[in-house]
């Protein structure tokens, strides 16, 4: 079987040598050795100075909107993974839909500014498939009129835009580790957040609203990730590049085998660096779609309807039409994208697909 992507294993020594310092620490959460050392090689790797690092990728969109959101209109895409929305209204805050570039498949800036109302408190805008927003942009807006910027980067990890990490913009930036992620912990995830006012925050909400055990600085929830899953992340960074490499090779084999003239790739943003997270690809039409996805699941391979439906279709969101978002959402199909993944593999897929 192909399925669209294979979670990355480290050889199981290297997990078993992680797993042994925390039996002999006797120490399985709460911010433990192996917590606290792989936020420090991951502030390292990606060039950043501040991450917390978390027990998946939902609940930091969760902990920013309670913190930021207010109870407001979230300005939000509606192509993007569930978790995007369902978090708004799992904060009682309301989204508002915003349609998408049909290139960059991000958030349309230019629909922005006639989606605010008094009420809207934050932007929340997804990096789909690693591939940035209009950062600026979207920035000079907020700054404008007073609003947060939240981006959900769940599929960035790596990706730098104009020569930072990604994770360094917004008022908040979050990250998943799930183990369909091109980095994982199995579950896992991260908050990133500049200001230290809005950090202090952000710390004391992940543990409960702790301060010492007995007081309490406010709110708070459990956003800890255990050793256990620290241990899978420290496996698995130090196979990073080779993870890439690897995903990079796939992707310019897709590239050169498939044929642009009726199905189109997504535009990567200008200055940015991508990470090779997705391999989607708009065919003609629905019809063109569920034929390739037909032909391909009989041969036993997976690809994924990422993102679809679009998500102002759901049944908890008020049915706003996305015309754009919509169009994609029914005509997007993710390819198997992961390292080693073979050459007859790429060839077989590819043939079908054109
Ligand atoms: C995977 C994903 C999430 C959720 O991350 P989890 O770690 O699975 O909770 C959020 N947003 C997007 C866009 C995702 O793809």
């Amino acid at each position: 079987m192909i399925p669209v992507t294979k979670t990355f294993f480290p050889p199981l020594q290297e997990y078993h040598a992680q797993l042994e310092r925390i039996w002999k620490n006797e120490w399985l959460t709460n911010r433990g050795e192996l917590v606290l050392e792989l936020e420090k090689k991951l502030k390292s790797y990606l060039s950043i100075n501040n991450i917390l690092i978390t027990n998946n990728g939902t609940i930091p969109i969760q902990i920013a909107l309670k913190l930021l959101g207010n109870g407001g209109e979230i300005i939000t895409t509606p192509f993007s993974y569930v978790a995007t929305t369902a978090a708004i209204v799992w904060e009682n805050c309301t989204p508002v839909f915003v349609d998408i570039h049909p290139e960059y498949l991000t958030i349309d800036e230019t629909k922005i500014e006639a989606a605010i109302t008094p009420r809207t408190t934050c932007i929340l805008a997804t990096h789909v498939f690693g591939n940035p927003c209009n950062i600026e942009a979207i920035e000079s807006i907020a700054l404008k009129h007073n609003l947060k910027v939240i981006y959900d980067a769940a599929h960035c990890f790596g990706v730098t835009y104009k020569g930072k990490s990604i994770f360094e913009y917004g008022d908040i930036s979050t990250c998943s580790f799930h183990a369909t992620k091109i980095f994982h912990t199995g579950e896992g995830g991260a908050i990133f957040c500049k200001d230290e006012a809005l950090r202090h925050k952000i710390y004391y909400s992940h543990n409960f609203g702790h301060n010492g055990p007995l007081d309490f600085y406010g709110l708070g929830i459990n956003a800890k990730i255990s050793e256990l899953q620290a241990a899978m992340g420290l496996a698995v960074l130090p196979h990073m590049p080779e993870i890439i490499e690897g995903r990079k090779q796939v992707v310019e084999a897709y590239d050169r085998l498939l044929n642009f003239d009726k199905i189109k790739k997504i535009k990567i943003r200008e200055s940015a660096e991508w990470n090779y997270s997705y391999y989607p690809v708009l065919m003609q039409s629905e019809e063109a779609l569920l034929d390739a996805q037909k032909a391909l699941n009989e041969l036993d391979i997976f690809p994924r309807r990422y993102f679809y439906p679009s998500l102002n279709t759901i049944p908890y969101t008020s049915k706003q039409a996305m015309p754009i978002s919509e169009n994609c959402a029914s005509r997007i199909l993710c390819l198997p994208l992961y390292i080693n993944l073979s050459t007859d593999s790429i060839i077989k897929i590819s043939s079908i697909v054109r």
